[in-house]
């Protein structure tokens, strides 16, 4: 590979230090950018050899610190893997390396008719890779699902060096344990992924967007349910408090929807398939449905163009109210049906340990961000005085049979609250699992456990 990339200044290792992940910082002593498998390869058995320190990294916009060097030693970063090796039209699959974003990747495959739809917010900047490693969600998810139901095969370098398949370009597979689910979602900590074999489907020729205004916030995540009730599955449902859309639309200076501070919440609901005039009847039916929940005047985005904008909005939210001031975002899941209580619980949080908080979220999985602001720099891994909040909030969320993290993963930062949702045989389990794939624990330490 040469010294050409291999990097120790200051200014590259800064660079790397941080993620999307709010205050943190740690530097590595070394960045190195490989180009392939075999490269990788020989690092891990140099580094696995003498026991130094690796943090695979992708585009760097985790929110859970899992691609900073805790324990500093080598970044790897995968910005120079960033090819589509494939599209492979016969079997609806893509081979790809993981340092592609992941909508170049979608885009890509569009063009021959073709959808990968996991959609993260952050689709424009992420890696491929990176979204392995987390299992990340979108809102597609609620209809399409997640990352993990489209990956068929991975190549993996493991911590000791060793090059694997995990597993076959197949759709369906009873061979064995199945490694590729064991390292989707595994954020760095078993295997760097090389590349990625991909499932995909047919591109949907339609889709309809609207906006629906909720007097009542709890009444917004009540009829979240009570669409999915009635038959349809629209191809998201998105939640956003109205202090985060006031907040957002100042942000990207947008008017495409009217803001008034009557309105509580917003649901965005989507709706896509082949044939029009049946999803005008679905929008219909779902608007009809909604006026059951104290909604107020639906906004139909007309064309590409008010989508795309609505869509701006949502997108940017974390965005915009990280600036603003809500510097913690946490990532709840919680069984559907649940998410009015936990709408309301969170906000009895907020009364009694005094911080602000908006929600917004993909509502039809019942993953709810919730972004908490209060005065001084509150974040956990820098101040105590947090983790009682966070401690609290999570435990109603597991009251509510849900779990702490829907699509952000555990990384650095939530790794003191796995207590609250495992059991310490469950977490023995995992270090097991760790232990044989990493004896050394060289590959991204510190995170999850
Ligand atoms: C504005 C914004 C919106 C977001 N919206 C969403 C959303 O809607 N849904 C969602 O799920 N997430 C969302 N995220 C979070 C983030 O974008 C995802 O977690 C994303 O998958 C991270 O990809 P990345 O390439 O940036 O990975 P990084 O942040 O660089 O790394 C993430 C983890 O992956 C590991 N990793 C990276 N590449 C590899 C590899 N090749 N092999 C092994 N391990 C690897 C790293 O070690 C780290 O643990 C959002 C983030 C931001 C900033």
């Amino acid at each position: 590979m040469g010294h050409e990339f291999v990097f120790i200044d200051d200014e590259n290792r800064n660079h790397y230090a941080h993620d999307e992940t709010e205050n943190l910082h740690f530097l590595p002593d070394v960045v190195i950018k490989p180009k392939t498998a075999q490269q990788i390869s020989e690092i891990m058995i140099l580094c696995n050899d003498h026991k130094i320190p690796v943090t695979p990294r992708g585009a760097g916009t985790g929110l859970s610190g899992g691609a900073l060097p805790f324990h500093a030693g080598v970044l790897i970063s995968f910005e120079r893997m960033n090819s589509i090796i494939e599209i492979d039209e016969r079997n609806l699959q893509v081979t790809t390396e993981p340092g592609v974003i992941t909508e170049v990747l979608q885009n890509a495959v569009k063009e021959k008719g073709l959808f990968y739809p996991p959609d993260p917010s952050s689709k424009g900047s992420c890696f491929i890779g990176g979204n392995i490693a987390e299992n990340s969600g979108g809102p597609k998810a609620v209809k399409y699902g997640v990352v993990k139901d489209y990956v068929l095969n991975l190549e993996v370098v493991l911590p000791t060096g060793e090059i694997i398949w995990t597993g076959a370009n197949v759709l369906k597979n009873a061979t064995g344990y199945n490694l590729t689910q064991l390292l989707v979602g595994s954020e760095g900590t078993l295997g760097l992924v090389t590349k990625i074999v991909l499932k995909l489907i047919p591109f949907p020729k339609h889709d309809l967007l609207m906006l629906v205004p909720f007097n009542n916030l709890e009444k917004a995540g009540e009829a979240v349910s009570a669409i999915f009730r009635a038959g349809f599955t629209p191809s998201a449902l998105e939640l956003i408090e109205i202090d985060a859309l006031k907040i957002v639309s100042k942000f990207v200076d947008s008017t495409v929807v009217p803001v008034t501070d009557e309105m509580a919440a917003h649901l965005i609901i989507e709706v896509d398939g082949n044939h029009i005039d049946t999803l005008m009847n679905e929008m219909e039916a779902i608007a009809t449905l909604l006026s059951d929940f104290d909604c107020g005047e639906i906004f139909f985005a007309d064309d590409a163009q008010q989508k795309a904008e609505l869509w701006k909005l949502r997108r940017r939210a974390a965005e915009a109210v990280k600036i603003d001031g809500y510097t913690i975002e946490e990532d709840t899941v919680v069984p559907r049906a649940e998410l009015p209580k936990l709408i309301r619980g969170v906000k009895e949080l907020g009364m009694k340990h005094d911080f602000k908080v908006v929600c917004y979220g993909h509502a039809g999985d019942g993953n709810l961000h919730i972004r908490i602001k209060k005065e001084g720099n509150i974040y956990s891994l820098h101040n105590p005085a947090v983790i009682p909040i966070l401690r609290d909030l999570f435990k109603l969320v597991k009251s509510l049979g849900g779990t702490i993290s829907g699509e952000h993963g555990i990384g650095l930062i939530q790794k003191e609250f796995m207590d609250i949702v495992f059991t310490p045989i469950e977490i023995e389990l995992m270090r097991g699992i760790k232990k044989i794939f990493d004896p050394n624990n060289i590959l991204n330490p510190g995170k999850i456990f």
